[in-house]
């Protein structure tokens, strides 16, 4: 035996098992310092402030020892629902995430940083201190990713929560004036067009994840006043002035019978001959109160109102085309020339009644 052999082996020995434990200490502390000291931000949304963790002014040698003897750390585990679905080093460093989940999140939906007044990530998710592997350890980056991935599957119930500013230049529609005037007929009128108008409207809009679930004018301010449209419509009526302001029924056709006492009876409207499936217009605007088959000897029959209580008959007719309450313009073809009702050929019959009066309608239709 040779007892100075045996010593030195022994300090080789010695020498080289504190040089292997100095070995994986280091590669193990350039691990974990990579981890723990990843930068992080101070800002917080809900504008608390935090400063840096003692975690990492206290860093001293002895915990690092620790994380590479034992290749475990103290962290915080992120919880999903009761789920682990991460795992960071410092609780601040929850911030950080956030505010990245934010970016990605505003430059999805397109809304500028300082816009943004408040920003939430719903659902139940939180920390929970533990100690575990150093090599779990996640970027703020990848935890961000992950939970904004997360955040647009449904399944998770998580939700990003976003309310900002949102500020747009709208037209504003002139409003419409109706001015009745006696300078003009019933019938006429004239459009006095008004100018569009311009404002600065400023909301505030909550998002849903992509949707805009709020969205609240809380400012608007004109940068050009609308003008607004004036239309003066005539209220004279042409018929106490004798003026001839019908549009003529047919498209031609001359005049078989006038209005007045015929054979026995009194004929209240006048006849214009056609050909069956010519067009009937009406004779000025209004609005159609009757349209059907009436046994009274107009056959198929198309009654118009107009302004100042002034009806207009369309008799015999073979087709309509306009219905009950339905609005029309002078000129509209309503219905097609007939042989129905009390009639011996084809041919339009056409009454204008004033206070429900048959009237002579023959002066008073523009020839
Ligand atoms: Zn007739």
């Amino acid at each position: 035996m040779d007892k100075k052999g045996d010593s030195i082996r022994l300090v080789e020995k010695f020498t080289v098992s504190i040089f292997i434990i100095i070995l994986v200490v280091n590669i193990n502390l350039i691990k974990a310092n990579a981890k723990i000291n990843e930068p992080f931000s101070n800002m917080n949304l809900n504008n608390k402030t935090y400063t840096i963790s003692n975690r990492i002014s206290n860093n001293n040698i002895i915990d690092n020892l620790l994380v590479a003897l034992t290749g475990k750390v103290n962290g915080y585990e992120l919880v999903l629902e009761d789920r682990v679905v991460g795992y960071t080093s410092l609780e601040n460093n929850m911030n950080n995430i956030k505010d990245l989940v934010l970016q990605k999140y505003i430059n999805e939906i397109n809304i500028r940083q300082d816009a943004v007044l408040s920003f939430e990530i719903e659902g139940d998710i939180k920390l929970k201190e533990d100690r575990f592997d150093v090599s779990l350890l996640q970027t703020n980056k990848e935890l961000s990713d992950y939970i904004y991935d997360l955040s647009k599957e449904d399944k998770n119930n998580i939700k990003l929560s976003l309310k900002c500013i949102d500020e747009e230049i709208v037209k504003v529609q002139p409003s419409t004036t109706i001015i009745p005037t006696e300078d003009m007929y019933l019938g006429e009128s004239k459009v006095e067009y008004g100018e569009v108008g311009l404002k600065n409207q400023v909301r505030e809009v909550t998002y849903k994840n992509k949707e805009i679930t709020e969205s609240n004018i809380i400012r608007e301010e004109i940068i050009k006043k609308e003008v607004g449209k004036k239309i003066y419509r005539g209220t004279k009526n042409p018929y106490d002035y004798g003026m001839a302001f019908l549009k003529s029924p047919t498209r031609g056709g001359y005049m078989t019978s006038g209005y007045g006492e015929r054979w026995n009876s009194f004929h209240k409207g006048i006849d214009i001959a056609g050909n069956i499936g010519d067009d009937v217009l009406v004779a000025m605007d209004g609005e159609v109160i009757y349209s059907q088959y009436n046994d009274g000897g107009y056959g198929n029959l198309i009654i118009v109102k107009h302004e100042d209580n002034m009806n207009t008959y369309y008799g015999h007719l073979d087709d309509f085309y306009v219905k009950v309450g339905e609005k029309v313009k002078k000129g509209d073809i309503i219905g097609a020339i007939g042989n129905t009702g009390f009639s011996t050929g084809p041919h339009l019959h056409f009454e204008l009644r004033v206070d429900d009066e048959p009237v002579d309608p023959t002066n008073y239709i523009v020839q």
